[in-house]
């Protein structure tokens, strides 16, 4: 297996959103991380922590500034406003990539284990230029959550989708990686799906998810449903298909029915079902091809996924 550079420059890039809670206790566990890399000179002294703020309303920003000067492995950029922890996740990576060799995405809220790192650049170092972090439990995580993901990890894969089982955004990537992810420019994006689009030596290795530090999760249901259904447009256009197949199975049904009402001379009580379970399945129908149509025009604007309005550096 060919091996890399034995001091590679590391960036930790960290979406936070409203995170004045539990910046000033996770900060500190990423730099000390980092500051052991270095004395063990497994990282360059030139790696970072990279804390993106998407949009914050509390003082997550001035606490990103205020650490940036403390600090020389801390640098933060601000998104102008909210965009979602996909768009600040790829605003980190796209900031990142060109001042170093690989990256390592995490949630700011000391949920993925900060420990996992050692282990992921271990598998750098050996060759690996994706490394995807599956969680071994999910502390910290409601029941419906839990019961959610695994359907739809099941659900996704079904469609064509190809995912990682209970990997969630805590991942190592190389930057020679994101030079080619770069040319992915869709406004639909769900990371974790596209990464094994692009390719290239991929492992995965374990940790344990902890309980958020401080603070409480922004991922609220409406928003959870609206990732989880970005990841199905974005990988599968399988639904579609299955609604043509409906609408088919629903003819030649009807036309059986039809037949059936006409032999046994109760027309109007077939009749009256048969219409509105047509009516709701043609509403579906549309309601399903009305959000890839919607989803496409969103794409030909080619609008920015994000834009940065501030930086701790030049
Ligand atoms: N996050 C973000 N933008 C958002 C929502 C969340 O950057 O609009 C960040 C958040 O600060 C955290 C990560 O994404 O670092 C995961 O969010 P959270 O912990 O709220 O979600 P959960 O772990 O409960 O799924
Ligand atoms: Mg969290």
């Amino acid at each position: 297996m060919a091996s890399k550079s034995s001091k590679p420059t590391l960036y930790l890039v960290s979406p936070c959103y409203n995170e004045e809670e539990v910046l000033p206790t996770t900060y500190s566990m990423f730099t000390e991380k980092i500051e052991n890399l270095v004395k063990q000179k497994r990282i360059s002294e030139k790696s970072r922590i990279l804390f993106v703020n998407d949009g914050s309303s509390d003082s997550t920003w001035s606490i990103i500034q205020g650490l940036a000067k403390k600090s020389k492995f801390i640098e933060g950029v601000s998104l102008s406003r909210n965009r979602g922890h996909q768009n600040a996740l790829l605003a980190g990576l796209m900031e990142a990539k060109d001042k170093c060799d690989v990256t390592i995405t995490l949630d700011c809220d000391g949920q993925h284990d900060i420990n996992a790192v050692d282990e992921m650049m271990d598998k750098y170092c050996e060759g690996y230029e994706v490394v995807y972090g599956v969680r071994n439990n999910r502390e910290g995580d409601s029941l419906l959550k839990k019961i959610f993901s695994e359907f739809y990890y099941v659900l996704l894969k079904s469609l064509g989708g190809e995912i990682i089982t209970n990997h969630a955004d805590y991942r190592l990537v190389s930057s020679k990686v994101l030079n080619e992810f770069r040319n992915y420019e869709e406004v639909n994006i769900f990371l974790r799906g596209l990464f094994p689009l692009v390719g290239f030596k991929s492992t995965t290795i374990k940790y344990n998810q902890l309980d958020r530090t401080a603070g409480k999760s922004h991922y609220s249901l409406s928003k959870m449903f609206n990732l989880a259904f970005d990841g199905i447009t974005s990988l599968s256009i399988k639904p579609i298909v299955f609604v043509g197949l409906l609408g088919l199975l629903i003819m030649v049904l009807s036309l059986i029915n039809f037949v059936v009402s006409i032999y046994r001379h109760d027309e109007l009580w077939v009749a009256a079902n048969l219409i509105s379970f047509l009516l709701g399945t043609v509403l579906t129908s549309i309601g399903v091809i009305g959000q890839y149509v919607g989803k496409t025009y969103m794409e030909t604007k080619h609008r920015p996924r994000y834009i940065i309005s501030e930086k701790t550096y030049k």
